[in-house]
């Protein structure tokens, strides 16, 4: 189009240098020029509308790809966090249950599963922190064997004996103090380690309950038919025994001098180089 414009000036502008002037001038009231302006201004305008829209579409189209990439970085973000919830979660759950599982096993290590009463690593334990204490005042260690226990067992079987250990357990503890600490050590052997224990008077008569109460269970269990008594074998810290380490040991060589003496009672025990082991006959 603007080819044909520039032509037709051309034209009218050669005509009229070549002395044309009326044609010339009759070129230019043709309107031919003004016509080919305006194809050219419509022909523009639709390019620019073209243009417009083509912008408009394309503006339309980066916002709505702007708004899918968000919505989907807003979504990963969301199944990252829920994800990293989840670790959290299971990692919890997981420790929880390690946890658990680790605390009941160190009960089951410490325990006897017979009569459930602390057991000798846990008795060794508590021994050892005697040592810990800055002060921990006048403490005994009474090693007790059953006497007799085999005829039980002899006799009516093997679970008949261990229902005689659970029971004599439990009278143990009864007449023992919550603060100390009973054990089962081995098949029919206890220990109290009793803290703040007072005098030997008082060490004479807990071991005197002892003794009884072991042989009012046996009675009751088995009428007489079986008689069950007990030995024990007693030391004491610090005047009897200085060493945390010697005092199972003391009290356990005591209690066997207990049996020699006769069973059913009770001795106290000292180290090498203190005092000689004291039996004291104990009869009901
Ligand atoms: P003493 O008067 O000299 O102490 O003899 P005792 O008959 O009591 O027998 P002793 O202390 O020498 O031996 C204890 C027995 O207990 C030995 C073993 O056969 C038995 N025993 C050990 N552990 C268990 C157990 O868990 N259950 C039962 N039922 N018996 C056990
Ligand atoms: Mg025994």
């Amino acid at each position: 189009m603007n080819t044909e414009k520039v032509a037709e000036l051309a034209r009218t502008v050669e005509l009229a240098q070549t002395g044309q002037q009326d044609a010339a001038i009759a070129l230019v009231r043709t309107d031919e020029g003004r016509r080919y302006m305006d194809t050219l201004r419509r022909d523009l305008g639709q390019l620019l509308d073209e243009w417009r829209q083509k912008r408009v579409a394309a503006t339309r189209d980066a916002h709505a790809r702007l708004l899918l990439g968000t919505v989907a970085l807003a979504i990963t973000a969301l199944l990252v966090c829920a994800l990293a919830i989840y670790v959290q979660f299971v990692q919890r759950r997981a420790f929880a249950r390690i946890h658990a599982r680790s605390a009941v096993l160190d009960r089951q290590a410490a325990q006897d599963p017979l009569t459930g009463l602390p057991n000798r690593r846990r008795l060794l334990a508590a021994v050892a922190a005697l040592e810990e204490q800055p002060d921990p005042g006048r403490v005994a260690l009474l090693y007790m064997d059953i006497d007799g226990f085999k005829r039980v067992n002899d006799a009516l079987g093997h679970s008949a004996g261990d229902a005689l250990l659970r029971r004599l357990a439990v009278s143990l503890r009864s007449v023992t103090r919550e603060t100390d600490g009973l054990a089962r050590v081995g098949g029919d052997e206890f220990v109290l380690l009793a803290s703040d224990c007072g005098d030997d008077g008082q060490l004479r008569e807990l071991a005197a309950r002892l003794i009884d109460r072991v042989r009012s269970s046996g009675e009751h269990e088995y009428g007489g038919r079986f008689p069950v008594g007990m030995s024990i074998g007693i030391a004491t810290l610090p005047d009897c025994v200085q060493d945390v380490d010697e005092l199972l040991d003391v009290a356990d060589a005591a209690m066997y001098v207990a049996k020699r003496t006769g069973r059913s009672t009770y001795a106290f025990g000292s180290s090498s180089e203190m005092l000689g082991t004291n039996v004291v006959p104990f009869r009901r």
